[in-house]
């Protein structure tokens, strides 16, 4: 996008592409549906980014969700809005994004070199004069746009080079952190139940003192803790938790549609209605087959037991169970796997208006190489777009 605006009457733009192929990350993109924009109003949008979202007040108010919408959609790509106001391209097919950019970039005479790795640039008098490649070629330039993206999915491309640059060219960089990332757990729970999936649970994480509480939603297990939207959502306020040396613990309210009261008589139910079954058998009814073992054994009840053996205090067991599986947050997975790298080019030393440089005339920033990070939504491409419009049509008028 940027190479795109930057293009025009008297501008000579080259695009530089590390890999053979253009936007690797941006076909992954919603699980390869790309989850464009949203339609929140600006600012609605503004609070779903991490901290820095005020810095992208003017970016947005230049090119925002109904624009990029527009970009692609006079260019005959239709979109549609679905839950949560998310926006996703009609094909549901994330390639058809990229083709329309490729084609626009054909029609603005970019020229797209590929195998172009950018090692560095060069500057006289601060101020960019080339740009350096790793084969050892310099491209005279007078004005260069970084937009490597962040340093996870590293082979996609991004891989925090762009990011080392700007540190060597002296912008202070805030520390590279996973975002929207899946959670590891100290018990085998997980490594016993991968690829389990469950719909319409709630999640509590604690550290003791603070409660963070998750929409109703789904969770996936992973071979080394848990994953799916609710996780990756909460997953940055979970690890600036453990930043400060808390123990985090989670707990998975499996049936937040009902109350303790409620569920207690469900169980008195099933339990009557299968008096000479094993409790095993009995919560077939209640939780998926996978479940059922791990779940017994966090209960500590004999796995067949008959359900009108369940005293009690079992039952009082299995309704805490039921409505707090706990598991002991140990970690979360680095930033490689994380769907967006939280930390990079600090934002005091870019003007927000422009995307320029603080520090180097003629060099501009955008995307996720720069200190910002959203939650999932279509936040975090819009404003990729958004600053990458803004650092092109700023490098060309300037
Ligand atoms: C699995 C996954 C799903 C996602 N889904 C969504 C979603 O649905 N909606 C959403 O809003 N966000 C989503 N994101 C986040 C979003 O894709 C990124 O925030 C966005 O792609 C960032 O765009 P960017 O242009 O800054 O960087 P990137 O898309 O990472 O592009 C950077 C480009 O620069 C190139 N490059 C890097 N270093 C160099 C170098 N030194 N020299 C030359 N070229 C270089 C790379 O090869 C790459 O082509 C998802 C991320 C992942 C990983």
């Amino acid at each position: 996008m940027a190479a795109i605006r930057a293009a025009g009457p008297g501008q000579d733009v080259t695009l530089l592409e590390k890999k053979d192929s253009l936007g690797n990350k941006l076909l992954l993109s919603g699980k390869g549906r790309c989850n464009l924009t949203n339609t929140e109003d600006l600012e609605y949008f503004l609070k779903r980014f991490s901290k820095n979202g005020d810095f992208l007040r003017d970016a947005f108010k230049n090119f925002f969700n109904r624009q990029l919408i527009d970009f692609f959609e006079q260019r005959g790509l239709r979109m549609k809005i679905e839950r949560q106001l998310r926006v996703f391209p009609q094909t549901d097919r994330a390639a058809s994004i990229l083709d329309i950019l490729k084609k626009e970039l054909l029609n603005s005479g970019v020229q797209v070199i590929y195998k172009a790795k950018v090692i560095n640039l060069l500057l006289d008098a601060g101020k960019v004069k080339a740009v350096r490649l790793e084969n050892g070629v310099n491209i005279a330039c007078d004005r260069a746009i970084l937009a490597t993206g962040g340093a996870s999915y590293s082979f996609t491309g991004s891989d925090a080079s762009g990011i080392n640059i700007a540190r060597k060219l002296g912008h202070k960089i805030i520390d590279l952190r996973p975002g929207l990332v899946p959670l590891d757990v100290k018990q085998d729970y997980p490594r016993r139940l991968e690829g389990l999936s469950l719909r319409n649970i709630r999640l509590k994480f604690s550290d003791g003192k603070t409660q963070i509480i998750s929409e109703i939603g789904e969770l996936v297990f992973t071979a080394s803790g848990i994953s799916g939207p609710l996780v990756v959502t909460l997953s940055g306020k979970v690890i600036d938790m453990l930043a400060q040396d808390r123990n985090v613990f989670v707990e998975i309210d499996l049936k937040p549609a009902l109350s303790i009261e409620q569920l207690d008589s469900r169980l008195l139910r099933e339990f009557k209605a299968n008096a000479k079954k094993s409790i095993k058998n009995a919560l077939k009814e209640l939780l998926p087959l996978r479940l059922i073992r791990v779940f017994i054994e966090a209960s500590a009840i004999d796995l067949l037991k008959k359900c009108s053996q369940i005293t009690q205090k079992e039952r009082e067991k299995i309704i805490s169970l039921l409505k707090g599986f706990r598991m002991d947050i140990s970690g979360s997975r680095p930033v490689e796997e994380g769907m967006v790298t939280r930390g990079g080019v600090s934002l005091k030393e870019i003007n927000p208006r422009t995307m320029e440089s603080r520090l180097i005339k003629g060099l501009y920033l955008c995307g996720e190489m720069i200190d910002v990070d959203a939650d999932t939504g279509g936040f975090n491409l819009q404003a990729a777009f958004s600053t990458g419009y803004l650092a092109g049509e700023s490098a060309a008028s300037s």
